[in-house]
């Protein structure tokens, strides 16, 4: 099969590897995807905007374990329930943890606290997981969270799913929000240079019209302008493995705006 114009471009430049040396993880070339069959037939249906959330509603409706009798004896509560397209369009609840999810329509982060032991959940649960507690009910006890929070890990990506593929290069962090136990997956809208363990971060809503009620609605940015990078970070300290990224960053912008014609450039992203 042909190879696509532009795969090329997606290899990592790769340093050669000194005699006797110890190989590491990043002496070892990329290999290039030649799955294109499987490739070919999902991208056009990808490109079609498919796996998005084309929509949701609230319902209500019984809940809870037990028989379909049990549950009927309990007030009916409301659920978030969202049409996304994967060939038919798919339906599913949001479930207990709906809340979080209207929270987002309106551009807020909430969380659930477990009345036993107290720890708060951002991502919510519905369910305590500490084994003391016994499964204890959280989905009763929500917390408005703060949009301020502090990074816990991350990872710059420049390979991804093929429905995220045209928003390469990206990177996403988990984010501690604060009063928060848990980490959130998060976008983070800031340079790989200067992402770090533990820099503080607030989080922004796309434009109210665009929120489909799910965890891209929200990212963060940087909360304190030009915040130094600790003594310890990492990513920072190695020059080398810096130009290594910073290389697979621009070779991926420019693979993305062949493929796709869309310009993921920090010029044009304005961050
Ligand atoms: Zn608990």
């Amino acid at each position: 099969m042909e190879e696509k114009e532009g795969l090329k471009e997606q290899t990592l430049r790769v340093r050669p590897i000194k005699r006797g040396a110890e190989k590491k993880y990043r002496d070892y070339p990329t290999v290039l995807d030649k799955s294109t069959e499987a490739h070919e037939f999902w991208e056009p249906i990808v490109h079609q905007g498919l796996w998005d959330i084309k929509g949701h509603k609230i319902v209500k409706g019984p809940w809870g374990g037990g028989s379909v009798e049990d549950a009927k004896k309990r007030p009916p509560r409301e659920f978030m329930v969202i049409d996304r397209a994967s060939f038919a369009l798919y339906s599913h609840s949001y479930g207990l943890v709906s809340p979080f999810f209207r929270g987002l329509l309106e551009g807020k982060l909430m969380g659930t606290k477990c009345p036993e032991c107290g720890t708060v959940y951002c991502p919510p649960r519905a369910h305590c997981w500490n084994p003391e507690c016994r499964v204890a009910d959280c989905y009763d006890n929500w917390m408005n969270l703060p949009l301020t929070g502090i990074i816990h890990t991350f990872t710059v990506q420049c390979l991804a799913a093929a429905p995220f593929e045209h928003m390469l290069p990206f990177s996403m962090g988990y984010v501690q929000v604060d009063g928060a136990d848990t980490t959130l997956p998060t976008l983070l809208h800031m340079r790989p240079r200067e992402i770090f363990i533990g820099k503080k971060v607030k989080f922004e809503f796309v434009p109210e019209e665009k929120r489909k009620g799910d965890l891209m609605d929200v990212y963060a940015v940087p909360a304190i302008l030009d915040e130094k990078a600790p003594e310890w970070a990492c990513l920072q300290k190695d020059a080398e493995q810096m130009k290594v990224l910073e290389d697979s960053i621009k070779a991926t912008q420019e693979f993305i705006k062949k493929r796709y014609g869309i310009d993921n450039s920090p010029e044009e992203r304005g961050w």
